[in-house]
């Protein structure tokens, strides 16, 4: 069983209704079979809910919130002076450098890291490759 938070376009009323599954739901709603409970009209539309964001200690600016961002920002730059000394990096060429050390068995002693978007990432683990996604913080303060 689901429950979905329900709308009517024509009088706005809403309410909770019950389906067997999500496709019960599209099922009844094709057939015209699924009406409001208040005017009866057909027009009843799936109430979806903007997603809340949690973010509202952050707009305090209070000092443990800022504290907590400078602790993960530490551990993110010693992560990528790590990276950076013991991996070679290609830039925009990730895609095609991970290709050719995973097809030519291309001897590398270091790794790589470089920008690579989503959909490379995809089909380069389509393709067997893995990867690895990291937070990455450019500074240029320091
Ligand atoms: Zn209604």
């Amino acid at each position: 069983m689901i429950k979905y938070k329900l709308i009517c376009k024509k009088c706005k009323k809403d309410f909770d209704s019950w389906f067997a599954s999500s496709n019960e739901f599209e099922k009844l709603k094709r057939k015209k079979l699924l009406t409001c409970i208040s005017c009866n009209s057909a027009k009843v539309e799936k109430n979806l809910m903007a997603p809340k964001v949690i973010n509202s200690n952050l707009s305090n600016n209070n000092q443990e919130e800022i504290q907590k961002f400078k602790d993960v920002k530490k551990v993110v730059k010693n992560y990528q002076n790590f990276i950076k000394q013991n991996f070679d990096y290609v830039g925009n060429n990730f895609a095609y450098e991970a290709r050719s050390i995973h097809y030519d068995n291309k001897k590398k002693v270091k790794g790589i890291y470089g920008t690579a978007s989503k959909s490379d990432l995809k089909e380069l683990k389509e393709e067997g490759i893995e990867t690895q996604i990291l937070p990455w913080i450019e500074d240029k303060s320091n």
